[in-house]
């Protein structure tokens, strides 16, 4: 054998090499965009939508959190009008704290809503995400007591103003906060929004397309 043919024969075994390394690690890739494991149960948490549908999605949030807002602004609005109006996929929140304390002090002041009035958390919830200052940076300070009460005196008329201060100031729902905070770790949630559909969490919870597709696969298998 020459030299030149030694040489052809190298880079064909090294190009091969190269090739069946792509394709492991391609292969890995697709396995990884979304994990499937247990759904967090929703029992005791806000729930939107028809209680028996067949697909449950979670949403791990945090009101401090500039891409829950986009989220909820993006694409929670298609996602209502087109699943959850339609009875196929009810909804739940989990709040998230990683953020500091002004997570937690919008945290206790939803569970003191929902805990007060359920009907009346989605509306404390939104004007919450609505008040998030859209351009500033983030880090600056806008959860405060007095606005969080403020939100609730313009938006929750129903709910008793003064039971909710107490719940924010003295921690009074500080044990359902605890109880969202440890599904955050049981859940291994890593970044806000997290969003989990029958289990399946999502790599990248913008995706709409990919988000229809998998409750579509859902209601499928319960068809089956
Ligand atoms: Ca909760």
């Amino acid at each position: 054998m020459n030299s030149k043919k030694m040489v052809m024969l190298t880079l064909v075994f090294i190009a091969a090499i190269v090739a069946i390394v792509f394709l492991l690690n391609k292969g890995d890739q697709s396995n990884q965009s979304d994990t499937k494991g247990p759904h967090p149960p929703t029992e005791q948490q806000p729930t939107l939508g028809n209680a028996d549908a067949a697909v449950s999605i979670v949403e791990f949030g945090d009101y401090k959190c500039p891409s829950c807002k986009a989220w909820g602004e993006k694409i929670f609005p298609q996602l209502e009008e087109e699943f959850i109006k339609t009875g196929k996929v009810k909804f739940s929140y989990i709040n998230v704290l990683f953020h500091g304390n002004e997570s937690t002090l919008a945290a206790l002041a939803s569970e003191s809503v929902y805990k007060q009035d359920p009907e009346s958390f989605w509306a404390f919830h939104n004007a919450i995400f609505a008040a998030q200052p859209a351009s500033q940076n983030h880090d600056d300070q806008w959860v405060t007591p007095e606005k969080l009460v403020e939100l609730a005196k313009d938006n929750v008329p129903n709910i008793d103003l003064k039971q909710l201060e107490e719940d924010i100031t003295k921690e009074g729902t500080m044990e359902e906060v605890k109880k969202d905070d440890d599904f955050v770790k049981e859940f291994e949630v890593a970044f806000t929004p997290t969003i989990i559909i029958n289990g399946v969490m999502l790599e990248d919870p913008f995706d709409y397309e990919a988000i229809v597709s998998l409750i579509e696969k859902e209601l499928e298998k319960k068809n089956e």
